[in-house]
């Protein structure tokens, strides 16, 4: 299968690299594949998920299924972090989950559980395929030994907590092509620092006060700092160097460079021109999902969550989908257009699917593959294998669904193969599973039936003022009926 070398961009160097992996395994033997190891920034669980949020799990799973599709074996950590971290990136300002518990009256662990749940909910709606989810909650008792192993050599403590001095590892801030004291200001800074760049391993709670969260250290009663996190549980369940660390691209200005000092200070290794050094061989960042009216701030009331998708009437995998239409470096704008243009393309590919499942006779045996099909699935290949190339691979999609004079079979299991990797889950999917009832609508779909079958008898009567009375009835309850519609709907919600 392995055709193309996969090359994936890595933002330590700035450049597309071909993936060699960490563990080989043994050439040969089944036994023991070659491995690709990831660890992915999770979400901090005191809120909802934005789509934009999600867009950084659709993209990490992605790369995953294209690993698996080179044959690797994956081992995938998307950690939960569920320690509220500070307002700012740079973990600083007011606790987050703490500041929810307060304004919802529950716990800290109650909101930390309710929103795991909500965000792993939302990962299987968008067929995101299940990793490992370690807490941080869980690995507190790590993150102090690794705080108690670095602390002498490479930080410092103030009144507020212990810290880490950036200028104690070599080519801090690389990642961000940032310099270590670029006498940037930071809000809410702490004073006594020694660079401005130095941020927190623990965190402790100012005297007189208690947090739900917080543990006993070394360095007194208090909380982990946020970037401790992921260096711990990726050191602990993958092990240094692992293949790859995704993020979004706003963690390659602060969080990563921090985690990449931290995990440069435990292993003692020295300079960033060997990117293993870093912890991980190959760091990757999503682009943002961007909206212009502000809606996806989870400070503004009703922000963009895949479940308000959900009640507008587009099905989450349309999310996904049009997440794969944008290369995942590239900004990507959310419009309701664009969202019901990726939910039109999926109709189309679901319906091509079933037409060539409904037509194929028996299951594909593997033999030799038609010539038009073998050309495809290389040119699928050599999209995925082009640092993720998503909106090439779709198309190559759509031109094996559309092969005239070829076993339809064939057809049904290359599509198959190639949605193993860009995850819409074709095989699964009904048109009917397409169309989802708006919350706001308040006719029910039985009601719009008879409707419909009313127009048709008016129609085949010639009875045309009848027939567009319907119509403007059902328009008037958010109903747009669709003549002609290539597709073959016969009515939307508008
Ligand atoms: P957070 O919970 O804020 O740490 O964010 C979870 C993940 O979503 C991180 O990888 C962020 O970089 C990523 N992220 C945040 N906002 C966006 C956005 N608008 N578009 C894409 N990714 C984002
Ligand atoms: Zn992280």
């Amino acid at each position: 299968m392995t055709d193309a070398p996969l090359k994936l961009f890595n933002s330590l160097t700035r450049s597309l690299e071909v993936f060699e992996p960490v563990h080989p395994g043994v050439p040969g033997d089944p036994a023991s594949p070659p491995e690709a190891r990831v660890y992915t920034c999770g979400p901090t669980v005191y809120n909802y998920q934005h789509i934009g949020n999600m867009r950084a799990y659709v993209f990490a799973d992605t790369l995953g299924r294209a690993l698996q599709w080179k044959g690797y074996r994956l081992t995938h950590v998307v950690n939960i972090t569920d320690v509220g971290h500070l307002t700012s990136d740079a973990d600083e300002g007011e606790d987050k989950m703490e500041k929810m518990a307060a304004r919802e009256g529950k716990s800290a662990w109650d909101i930390a559980r309710y929103y795991q749940a909500d965000f792993e909910a939302d990962l299987a709606r968008l067929n995101v395929q299940p990793k490992q989810h370690p807490r941080a909650t869980e690995y507190v008792a790590a993150m102090i030994d690794w705080g108690k192993s670095i602390a002498d050599k490479h930080c410092y403590e103030l009144d507020s907590g212990l810290y880490f001095d950036v200028s104690t590892v070599a080519d801090y801030g690389r990642l961000a092509r940032a310099q270590t004291d670029d006498g940037e200001s930071r809000i809410g800074d702490v004073e006594g620092k020694r660079n401005a760049a130095d941020f927190a391993i623990w965190r402790r709670t100012p005297p007189g006060e208690t947090r739900q969260m917080e543990w006993d250290s070394p360095w007194g009663r208090g909380a982990p700092g946020w970037h401790l996190e992921c260096s711990v549980m990726g050191e602990a369940l993958l092990g240094f160097p692992f293949d790859i660390h995704t993020g979004g691209i706003d963690h390659r200005e602060i969080h990563h460079p921090n985690e990449i000092a931290q995990n440069q200070a435990y292993c003692c290794t020295n300079g960033l021109d060997d990117p293993r050094n870093s912890g991980a061989k190959i760091w990757m960042h999503n682009n943002f999902l961007v909206e212009r009216s502000g809606k996806m701030s989870k400070s503004s009331g009703e922000f963009l969550r895949l479940q308000l998708l959900v009640d507008r009437g587009y099905h989450p995998l349309a999310y996904r989908m049009m997440c794969l239409q944008a290369h995942y470096r590239s900004e990507l704008e959310f419009s309701w257009e664009g969202l019901g243009a990726a939910l039109t393309r999926l109709k189309r590919m679901v319906m091509a699917y079933q037409n060539a499942k409904a037509k194929a006779e028996g299951v594909w045996i593997a033999r030799a593959l038609p010539e038009q099909l073998e050309k495809l699935r290389i040119a699928f290949d050599a999209a995925i294998a082009e640092d993720l190339n998503t909106p090439e691979a779709l198309v190559v999609l759509e031109q094996v669904l559309s092969l005239k004079k070829v076993d339809s079979s064939a057809i049904v299991a290359w599509a198959t193969a190639f949605d193993s990797v860009l995850g819409l889950g074709l095989a699964d999917l009904t048109r009917a599973d397409l169309r989802l009832r708006p919350k706001a609508a308040t006719i029910t779909e039985v009601e719009i039936e008879a409707a419909l079958a009313r127009r048709k008898e008016a129609r085949a009567a010639k009875d045309f003022a009848a027939s567009d009375a319907i119509r403007d009835e059902l328009a008037g309850q958010g109903v747009e009926v669709m003549d002609g519609d290539p597709l073959g709907w016969e009515w939307k919600l508008s």
